[in-house]
């Protein structure tokens, strides 16, 4: 046995990651359940470094040093239970098999358990960065064992991308399904920010009146200062190109419907379990359910909106600098919704997650990755029991300077009939987290008057029920 790391599955993803392995100078054993792909593999990138291609199950668990490391990167669901099944019979004990696929947090609870009872690792395991991360640098997200982490962590470090630190975009998130839920979040908070800065392109194209070219320009601006990150750099590019076969912006000819492959749905999911709000992440969610429905928005199309007159150039240009102040204030909501999340679930679970490493990992590789996260690290690093990033003096100061740009900008969508429910949603959650009282109260009324479901008063401590259908004294219950 020579090998290092063993990858099996061998699409774009696995092929990648096993020649990021192999150029930082570890021997990689590669197998694939459809020989061909190996095959290819070693055909085509054999010289950058030294593969062990395995046929059989046998083969490239024989091909693997001990304790052995084994990465699947096979499509999530049932085919990671198949290859499980497979390989776990051919292994012994102190082995690691490293599940680098999407996978649902749960089915990594189930799979961690099982495969503890066996006396081998599984370490679930976040990569992020696309195709091209794979292989030139992912942020990597492993949970499972410290022990694991120790015989693991080194080679996932060395493939890994670097922060504009140095410092590897990889650390041991904390037990079992850890790893697999902080990427699930990191997937919910990407359809976040994708959701606003669309929203930004939205108002500057319908309200500033700018056309695709020069919202790239702005773009190229923004990705200057506070809002740098891949995902504004990448908006700029999409923004400037032009198609091809007639010659019109490449957005105007593309179809209206986004798709989406789950991971947003299972954040919002689980938050619902963990009773945490993350609306943005929700209506980024929804919004692009909503494109996709032809049927509804046909049978609405002639609703009646509001006029739509555009700015004058000057009027323009100063809403444009409001625009950029609303997307950062919601980002910052956003982010700071989905930190509570994974803070909620590291309690839930037990997984004593490092907040400010969460924000230290997605610095680089991660599509998320942006200047942005160094200043989440901070604020956990100055305050570890941080409830809310909205709490951390520094984003509490920008945002409240943002306020009223904010505040405008959303009313300026509402009156011109533009849908802005992601700037909606977090200046709504950023009211209502900073509100003296809030209108539950009357919800508590009324639930007790229909189902003596009881409220808690804030003058006296105990539980309450007001007698309505009678004389409406008031009970003590409890
Ligand atoms: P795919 O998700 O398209 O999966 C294809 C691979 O799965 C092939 O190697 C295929 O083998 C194998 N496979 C499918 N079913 C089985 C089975 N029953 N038994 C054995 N092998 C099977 O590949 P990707 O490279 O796109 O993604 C790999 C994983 O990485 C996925 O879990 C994905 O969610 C995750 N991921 C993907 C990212 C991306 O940007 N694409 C980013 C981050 C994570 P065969 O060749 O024999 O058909």
């Amino acid at each position: 046995a020579t090998a290092q790391i063993g990858v099996t599955g061998l699409a774009v993803m696995g092929s990648n990651l096993a020649r990021n392995f192999a150029r930082h100078g570890h021997t990689v054993a590669v197998h694939n359940r459809t020989t061909a792909r190996t095959t290819a593999l070693i055909d085509e990138h054999g010289h950058e470094g030294n593969f062990v291609p395995a046929e059989t199950a046998e083969e490239f668990v024989a091909a693997l040093e001990k304790p052995r490391r084994l990465i699947i990167m096979v499509k999530a669901g049932d085919p990671t239970d198949a290859v499980i099944d497979e390989f776990a019979p051919l292994l012994d004990k102190g082995d690691m098999i490293i599940d680098g696929g999407n996978a649902h947090f749960h089915d990594t609870l189930r799979r961690e358990k099982a495969l503890r009872a066996k006396g081998i690792h599984f370490v679930g395991t976040g990569i992020s960065g696309g195709e091209e991360g794979a292989l030139n640098g992912p942020a990597i997200m492993p949970g499972g064992s410290t022990g694991s982490y120790k015989a693991l962590g080194p080679l996932l470090e060395s493939i890994a991308a670097k922060a504009p630190d140095g410092s590897p975009c990889c650390t041991h998130i904390g037990p079992d399904a850890a790893g697999h839920f902080v990427k699930m979040v990191h997937n919910g908070i990407e359809y976040a920010d994708m959701q606003l800065i669309a929203e930004a392109y939205d108002l500057l194209r319908n309200v500033a009146g700018y056309e695709p070219a020069r919202i790239a320009e702005t773009f190229r601006t923004w990705n200057t200062g506070r809002l740098d990150s891949y995902l504004i750099e990448i908006t700029a590019e999409v923004l400037a190109h032009t198609d091809a076969a007639t010659g019109r912006p490449f957005v105007d000819v593309v179809a209206d419907e986004a798709e989406q492959k789950g991971t947003g749905r299972w954040t919002v999911q689980t938050a619902l379990d963990l009773g945490i709000p993350v609306s943005g992440i929700a209506e980024a969610v929804f919004a692009r359910s909503l494109s996709g429905h032809g049927d509804l928005r046909r049978a609405a199309r002639g609703l009646p909106g509001p006029g739509r007159e555009t700015l004058s150039p000057a009027e323009a240009e100063e809403f444009a600098a409001r625009v950029e102040e609303a997307l950062y204030a919601s980002k910052v909501v956003s982010y700071a919704q989905g930190w509570n999340m994974i803070g909620a679930a590291s309690a839930e679970y037990g997984w004593d997650i490092d907040l400010g490493a969460v924000a230290a990992i997605w610095r680089g590789g991660c599509i998320i990755r942006a200047a942005f996260l160094d200043r989440i690290r901070s604020a956990f690093a100055a305050d570890p029991g941080l409830p809310t990033l909205l709490a951390d003096k520094g984003f509490a100061d920008e945002v409240g300077r943002a306020q009223d740009a904010w505040r405008s900008v959303v009313a300026t969508a509402v009156g011109r009939g533009v849908p802005t429910p992601g700037f909606s949603a977090a200046l709504a959650y950023y009211d209502a987290l900073r509100a003296e009282r809030l209108p539950a109260a009357l919800t508590q009324g009324q639930r007790d008057f229909f189902g003596a479901h009881t409220y808690r008063r804030t003058d006296r401590e105990g539980s309450f029920h007001t007698v309505w259908s009678g004389d409406r004294d008031e009970e003590r219950t409890a």
